[in-house]
């Protein structure tokens, strides 16, 4: 797998750094956000190294499919099927982040 020295998420992917794992494939891991802003916050990423969810797109659409698929089964294991799914791009948009990942958040009512 690709990966990017000092990259957190990188690092989550591989095991290095210890996470609360929901979901995990040959191609993505899924793993409970540190700070949950809905009853059920769950990051979904790839485990090759892409910077935003452009590049994911770009680059290999069904991986991207497949974060989407994954999300889906987040929402129907953890709550009704609902969910909310957000990708932040860039620095003004809140990305902290640099590794793309999907936020699931579901498991409630969301507010609008
Ligand atoms: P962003 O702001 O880039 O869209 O989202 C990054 C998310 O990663 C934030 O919601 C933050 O709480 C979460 N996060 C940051 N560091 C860690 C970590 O070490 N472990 C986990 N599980 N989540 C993290
Ligand atoms: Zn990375």
């Amino acid at each position: 797998m690709e990966s990017e020295e000092d990259c957190i998420f990188c690092k989550i992917a591989a095991g290095q750094i210890p996470s609360q794992k929901v979901y995990e494939d040959d191609r993505v891991v899924a793993f409970r956000d540190l700070h949950p802003v809905a009853k059920v916050h769950v990051l979904v990423i790839p485990k090759k190294h892409y910077r935003n969810v452009g590049e994911i797109a770009a680059q290999d659409p069904d991986l991207l499919a497949h974060i989407v698929e994954v999300a889906e089964k987040i929402a129907k294991d953890e709550y009704n099927g609902s969910y909310r799914l957000v990708f932040n791009t860039g620095l003004d948009a809140g990305q902290t982040i640099f590794h793309a990942h999907a936020h699931v958040l579901t498991g409630e009512h969301l507010a609008e």
